[in-house]
């Protein structure tokens, strides 16, 4: 038995050697996939401590853009930056319509009001958070206002700066995103309120000096990094307004980390108070299909215990499609 073992040719244990070898190398291959899926899972846990939000002003989904809309597809203005906030941890927009089929126009210049079907197109731009605290959100009276919050919410969005009273309009809205827990609030900033806050019916939060230090300090407390809108100034003006300069520094010195303003629709300068950025206006988003004033981009990097890191990308707003120029490209 063990002499014919000995006379066995070697080329009958080559199908053998061959499986071998083959389990060999691939086990060394998923040893060697295993030790990239350790080392990624060391990197993840410094990434997942930074969170990357951007931030870009005015949206405006009625008059001229729904008619950009209907010839166009109704994600035409969002489709160039679409692929950049859906891979952003958080986007935050300025809603500045209503959306919904009910209300009478409130007495004022330009009444904006999309149809409801268009509110799904926000959260599925990769739009996370909006502000509805601007001067046309209650463009259809209170019951339009409300509608315009549960339809976007119900798409996905959070809103902020609007509710069924003026308890809920104020609210601090508290997004988690890799174990920091970033707060939102937001104001209009311009007096008289056309449609008055109330105890009992839909309405916006104003930004009045008392509230805003108040709730700003508040919110302070509860919350990692704490984010103000300001929807305030005066249109098309280059620089800020006293009044909204003095508004922005009492939510620094109330305790946000970060004040992001827009309503001028046009950009206005970018203020390090305090060790915090006030970005006075990012001026307009998917607003004008003429293309009309001007926009940025806010990229905010966001840590625990550490300054709101930000950088500003000039945004071309030609066609009613918002995207970065060329030149501005990484
Ligand atoms: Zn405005």
């Amino acid at each position: 038995m063990n002499n014919m073992l000995r006379f066995i040719p070697l080329s009958r244990f080559y199908p053998i050697i061959t499986l071998m070898v083959a389990a060999l190398i691939c086990s060394h291959y998923q040893s060697a996939c295993a030790q990239t899926a350790v080392r990624q899972h060391q990197i993840m846990p410094r990434n997942s401590k930074t969170v990357r939000m951007l931030s870009v002003g005015d949206i405006l989904l009625a008059g001229p853009m729904e008619k950009l809309m209907s010839t166009k597809g109704m994600d035409f203005p969002f489709k160039a930056m679409s692929p950049l906030f859906k891979k952003s941890d958080l986007v935050f927009a300025n809603l500045e319509c209503c959306i919904s089929d009910c209300g009478e126009p409130v007495p004022k210049k330009y009444n904006f009001r999309a149809r409801p079907e268009r509110a799904e197109v926000l959260s599925r731009s990769g739009i996370s958070i909006v502000s509805m605290a601007n001067n046309h959100a209650w463009d259809f009276g209170r019951a339009a206002l409300l509608q315009t919050k549960q339809l976007v919410e119900k798409s996905g969005v959070i809103t902020v700066g609007a509710g069924a009273n003026r308890t809920e309009a104020h609210s601090l809205r508290i997004v988690l995103r890799r174990g920091i827990r970033i707060g939102f609030l937001a104001y209009l900033g311009l007096f008289p309120a056309v449609v008055p806050e109330s105890d009992t019916e839909p309405c916006l939060a104003m930004g009045d000096f008392e509230s805003v230090r108040r709730e700003v300090s508040a919110a302070r407390k509860l919350v990692d990094v704490l984010i103000v809108s300001l929807h305030c100034g005066i249109e098309n003006a280059p620089k800020p307004s006293p009044h909204q300069i003095a508004l922005a520094h009492s939510m620094i010195d109330s305790g946000a980390d970060l004040v992001v303003g827009h309503h001028p629709h046009v950009i206005q300068r970018t203020e390090v108070y305090h060790g915090k950025t006030i970005c006075y206006s990012l001026g307009n988003f998917a607003f004008s299909t003429t293309g009309r004033g001007s926009g940025q981009m806010l990229e905010a990097t966001m840590s625990r215990g550490t300054p709101v890191q930000v950088k500003l990308i000039r945004l071309d707003l030609s066609g009613g499609q918002p995207h970065i120029p060329r030149f501005n490209q990484k």
